[in-house]
C-alpha cells in the first residue's frame, strides 16, 4: 500500500470532481486513486473524465483506450480538442516550436479545453445558491522535474475560479515514485497503452519537445512518417524542433539503431557496488559521460573498475540497493532535481560501449561510462536516470546482448 504523503482533500465538498487523462500512466494511476478514494466516499458520480485529444500527434489509441480507462470505474467521459486547430498548425502559424519555458502547446491544447468543460459542467449544476465546488485533478509527480517539485499538491487555482465557482487543482500523485504508478496499474489490472512496452516511458504526444532523447529516438522508429513530417515543418519555418537537437538529427539517431531495441540478454556483469557520483565536469559539459561508486564506511573510497570489461557494448543498470536523500542541486537548466528511488528498482542509464576514466592520482580506473555509437557528444547517460541514483547505494551492472538506446526505468516493474 502506497503511503502517500500527498494532501489529499474531503472529496464529498466538490460538486465537481475533474480528472484530467492524457490516457498515460501518470493519469490511469491518478484516476485510480481518485476514483477509489471518491467510492470509499460515495461520490464517484460526482468525477469527470477530460481527455484532450491531440489528433495525430498522439499515440494512436490514447483517445479510445482514456475513453476504455474512464468506462472501467463507470464514470463520465468527455473528449475535447482546440478548436482553432491542431498542434502542427499552431507551429506553422507562431513559426517557432514550444519549448519548457514557452509551453504554449499545453496551454492551448490542453488548459483552455479544460476551462471551457468546467464552464459546461457548472452550469449543467443549475443554481446551487452558491459558487459550486470543482476539483481539478492532474497527474503531474514531483520527481518528473524541479518545477512540478515546487507545487503544492492542492492548491486554489484563482484565474480559473469566479463568482459562480472556486476551483481548487489537486495532484494525487504528486508524491509517487514511478515505480508506485506501475504498481497501481498491475494491481487495477486496466489496460495502458501498448506504446510503453515497444519502449516509451512516456505517452501524450509521440515527439514531445520535453522527452528524453531516448524516448524521441524511440518515438521516430516508431512513427517514422510522423517524424518526417515534423522535420518537413521544422525546415519549412526554419527553427529546431529543440535547441540541443533537431527532428532531422533525431530521425539520424533512429535510423543508425536497430530497431529490434529490446533484445534478449544474455549475460551480466557486475561492475560494482557503491554510492552513485559523478564527475563535475560531465554535468558542466552536458555529456553525463561517466559515473563513479564511493564505497567504505564514510563513503569515501572510490570503487575501482580495473576488471571491467572495456570496449564491451551493453546496457548499464543500476540496481538500487539502499536509498537516502541527494544533496545534489540538480541540473538547473533542464529542471531535473534529484529523486529518492525504492530499493530494488533497476535504472537503465544508458546504452553503448563500455569505457573507464583512470584516476591520475591513484592510478586507477575510478570511473565508468558507456560510450553511445551515434557520435553524439552530450547525455552519453542519461541525465533524468542519472538524477534518480544520485548518492544511491547501487550495484552497477553492464547487461550485454541489448540493442536498447536504453533510458527506459524500471522495466521490470512495468504491468505484467
Ligand atoms: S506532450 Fe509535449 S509537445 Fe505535446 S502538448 Fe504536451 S508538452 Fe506539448
Amino acid at each position: 500500500m502506497h503511503a502517500s504523503t500527498t494532501e489529499v482533500p474531503n472529496l464529498a465538498a466538490y460538486d465537481v470532481i475533474l480528472v484530467n487523462s492524457s490516457g498515460g500512466k501518470d493519469s490511469q494511476a491518478m484516476l485510480d486513486e481518485v476514483c477509489t478514494l471518491a467510492e470509499a466516499t460515495g461520490v464517484l458520480d460526482r468525477i469527470t473524465v477530460l481527455h484532450c485529444a491531440l489528433g495525430h500527434v498522439e499515440w494512436p489509441g490514447t483517445s479510445e483506450l482514456a475513453r476504455k480507462q474512464a468506462e472501467h470505474y463507470g464514470v463520465r467521459y468527455e473528449q475535447r480538442h482546440r478548436e482553432q486547430g491542431q498542434l502542427l498548425d499552431q507551429v506553422r502559424r507562431r513559426g517557432r516550436w514550444p519549448s519548457a519555458a514557452a509551453r504554449y502547446c499545453t496551454s492551448d491544447q490542453k488548459r483552455g479545453p479544460a476551462r471551457k468543460l468546467i464552464t459546461q459542467l457548472v452550469a449543467e449544476l443549475g443554481d446551487l445558491g452558491r459558487p459550486a465546488r470543482v476539483l481539478n485533478c492532474m497527474g503531474l509527480r514531483a520527481e518528473e522535474s524541479r518545477a512540478r517539485l515546487k507545487k503544492a499538491s492542492l492548491s486554489r487555482d484563482e484565474a480559473a475560479s469566479s463568482g459562480r465557482r472556486t476551483v481548487d487543482t489537486w495532484l494525487p500523485i504528486h508524491d509517487w515514485t514511478e515505480t508506485q504508478v506501475w504498481q497501481r496499474i498491475r494491481t487495477s489490472g486496466v489496460p495502458y497503452h501498448p506504446a510503453y512496452d515497444q519502449g516509451m516511458t512516456r505517452l501524450s504526444c509521440s515527439l514531445c519537445v520535453l522527452a528524453s532523447r531516448a524516448d524521441l529516438v524511440r518515438a521516430a522508429q516508431l512513427r517514422p512518417e510522423l517524424a518526417a513530417e515534423y522535420a518537413d515543418l521544422e525546415a519549412e519555418i526554419g527553427h529546431r524542433f529543440r535547441n540541443d537537437m533537431s527532428m532531422a538529427e533525431i530521425i539520424a539517431a533512429a535510423e543508425h539503431h536497430p530497431t529490434s531495441e529490446h533484445t534478449e540478454e544474455t549475460a551480466t556483469i557486475e561492475l560494482g557496488q557503491g554510492e552513485l557520483w559523478w564527475p563535475r565536469s560531465e554535468r558542466q559539459t552536458d555529456r553525463y559521460g561517466t559515473v563513479f561508486l564511493l564505497t567504505g564506511p564514510d563513503a569515501e573510497d572510490y570503487v575501482s573498475f580495473e576488471n571491467a570489461p572495456v570496449g564491451q557494448p551493453g546496457r548499464l543498470v543500476a540496481v538500487v540497493v539502499e536509498t537516502r536523500r541527494s544533496g545534489h542541486c540538480g541540473d538547473i537548466a533542464r529542471s531535473l532535481a534529484p529523486v529518492t528511488p525504492m530499493v530494488g528498482e533497476e535504472i537503465t542509464l544508458g546504452a553503448g560501449r563500455l569505457f573507464t576514466d583512470t584516476d591520475a592520482d591513484l592510478g586507477v580506473p575510478t570511473a565508468v561510462g558507456l560510450a553511445p555509437d551515434d557520435h553524439r557528444n552530450t547525455d552519453w547517460l542519461d541525465p533524468r536516470a542519472l538524477y534518480c541514483c544520485h548518492s544511491q547505494t547501487v550495484r552497477l551492472e553492464l547487461r550485454i546482448g541489448s540493442q536498447a538506446n536504453g533510458c527506459a526505468r524500471d522495466s521490470t516493474s512495468r504491468a505484467a
